[in-house]
């Protein structure tokens, strides 16, 4: 599935993983004040998918609640595994969307010339690098050089034998 076709809520104690899930570039609504009931109604409304670890979540909701919402318990405890399981049940895509999404604003980037980019961006990133990018949100620029590169080599690494990635998330 595209990141048009699916959209993910993460409860409470999957927020690492909406940061991953982001920088695949798929929509995952997070944050630490959103959580159970109120992030499910949201969810719900906006017709998210909900990633929770908890179990138990739906014994005490309204059957109406639970009606509207498509609930996605996530069995695996550690992070790569989660990513992983998530992936491989929505069949999400690994690297066609990667970096399309500010990871802390949950909002699409946009696209920016040279021009725009000056000034945000070290000098030789500006003279060396052809594509540019831009959070409307915080206004972060962003931008495919080596680093971007490496990370998306180790995300493939880590998504095929589920090891930890050797460097803490990307500086995540
Ligand atoms: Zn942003």
């Amino acid at each position: 599935m595209t990141p048009d076709e699916i959209r993910f809520a993460a409860d409470g104690m999957l927020q690492s993983l909406a940061t991953w899930l982001r920088l695949l570039g798929y929509d995952c609504l997070a944050g630490k004040e959103l959580f159970g009931r109120q992030l499910l109604e949201q969810a719900a409304a906006e017709n998210r998918v909900f990633l929770t670890r908890n179990s138990h979540l739906a014994d005490n909701l309204p059957h109406q609640l639970l009606e509207r919402c498509q609930i996605a318990i996530v069995a695996s405890e550690r992070l790569p595994d989660q990513l992983r399981e998530v992936v491989t049940r929505f069949s999400l895509h690994t690297d066609e969307y990667v970096f399309t999404r500010c990871t802390e604003c949950n909002v699409p980037l946009r696209r920016v010339d040279r021009a725009e980019a000056l000034g945000q961006v070290p000098p030789h990133v500006a003279e060396s690098e052809t594509g540019f990018w831009r959070c409307p949100q915080c206004g972060k620029t962003f931008w495919r050089g080596s680093h971007v590169r490496d990370s998306l080599q180790r995300l493939e690494r880590w998504l095929a034998d589920g090891n930890e990635p050797p460097h803490a998330r990307f500086g995540l």
